[in-house]
C-alpha cells in the first residue's frame, strides 16, 4: 500500500470525540478483553503504575493498586481522567530512572512514526523498576483501516496508526536481558490482502469513520462507504473465504527487569 502520512494521534484525539468521553462509559466486549488480560498480566506485587498515553484514562480507571497514575500528549482525553494524571510527551518522562513498579503503554506505540518507537521503548524502560507492560494490535494490516481523502488523494488510517507489530519486532524493542511475557487477545478475522486491495485500490472503497481527519490537507467529513453494496460484498465473500476468526488481534507483552 502507499505509505500512510503520518498522523499527529495527539492532535487527532484533541480534534475529534474519541477521547473527549468518561471512562467509565462501558467497553466493546472486544476491549473488555483486551483490558482484562492487561490487568491480568500486572505483577501482584505491583504498588506503583504508571499509564503511558492513557487517553481519557479508561484502563487508569480499573488498576486496583495503591498508587495509580498517567500522563498523555493529548490535553482532551486528560480532563476526563478520574485518576492522577499529568500532560508529557512520552519521550521525555519527568520522573526517575526505576521509580514506577509498572510502566504501562497501552494502544500507543502504534500511533508513533517508526523512527520515535525505539526512544519511546526506551523511555519506557528507563522508568520502570520492575516492568514495562505493552499491548499493541498484532499484524494488524493498516489497509483496512485507511481511507483516501477525496480531495488531496492521501490515503491515511483512520485512527492514526503507523505501523504493525509483532512479537519479534516488539521484542527486539527492548533490552535482550528483559525476561518476557507473551500473551494474545481477542480473535478478529483475517481480510485477504487480494481483496482488501480491490475493494480500496481498485474499487475505491473505504472503511469510514465519523472522528478523523485527513492528515494531509485537514479535511474532515468523509462518505461511509461501509453503507455501499459492492462494499458489503466484497466482505461477503472475504467471509466465505475466513468463515472463523482465527487471528490474534492484540498481542500483550510484559518485559521484567
Ligand atoms: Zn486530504
Amino acid at each position: 500500500m502507499t505509505a500512510p502520512t503520518p498522523h499527529d494521534s495527539a492532535a487527532l484525539f484533541d480534534r475529534t470525540p474519541v477521547h473527549d468521553r468518561s471512562p467509565l462509559e462501558p467497553l466493546r466486549e472486544s476491549e473488555a478483553v483486551r483490558v482484562r488480560e492487561t490487568l491480568a498480566l500486572l505483577p501482584p506485587e505491583a504498588q506503583t503504575v504508571l499509564d503511558v498515553g492513557c487517553g481519557q484514562g479508561k484502563l487508569l480507571a480499573r488498576i486496583e493498586r495503591p498508587h495509580v497514575f498517567g500522563t498523555d500528549l493529548g490535553r482532551v482525553g486528560l480532563k476526563h481522567a478520574t485518576r492522577p494524571v499529568f500532560r508529557s510527551s512520552m519521550l521525555h518522562l519527568p520522573l526517575g530512572d526505576a521509580s514506577i513498579d509498572v510502566v504501562l503503554c497501552a494502544e500507543v506505540l502504534e500511533h508513533l512514526p517508526p523512527d520515535l518507537v525505539g526512544p519511546a521503548c526506551r523511555e519506557l524502560w528507563r522508568v520502570a523498576r520492575r516492568s514495562v507492560l505493552v499491548t499493541v494490535p498484532h499484524r494488524e494490516n493498516l489497509l483496512e483501516a485507511s481511507h483516501r481523502c477525496p480531495d488531496c488523494g492521501t490515503v491515511f488510517h483512520l485512527h492514526g496508526h503507523q505501523q504493525s507489530f509483532d512479537a519479534t519486532k516488539l521484542r527486539g524493542l527492548f533490552p535482550a536481558e528483559a525476561g518476557v511475557v507473551e500473551r494474545y487477545a481477542w480473535k478478529s478475522r483475517v481480510y485477504a490482502e487480494s481483496l482488501l486491495r480491490l475493494r480500496t485500490h481498485r474499487l475505491g472503497l473505504w472503511k469510514y469513520s465519523p472522528h478523523t481527519f485527513c492528515p494531509r490537507c485537514g479535511r474532515s467529513t468523509f462518505e461511509n462507504h461501509e453503507r455501499r453494496v459492492l462494499y458489503r460484498l466484497v466482505g461477503g465473500v472475504n467471509q466465505l473465504l475466513h468463515p472463523r476468526r482465527t487471528h490474534d488481534n492484540w498481542l500483550l507483552m510484559r518485559f521484567d527487569k
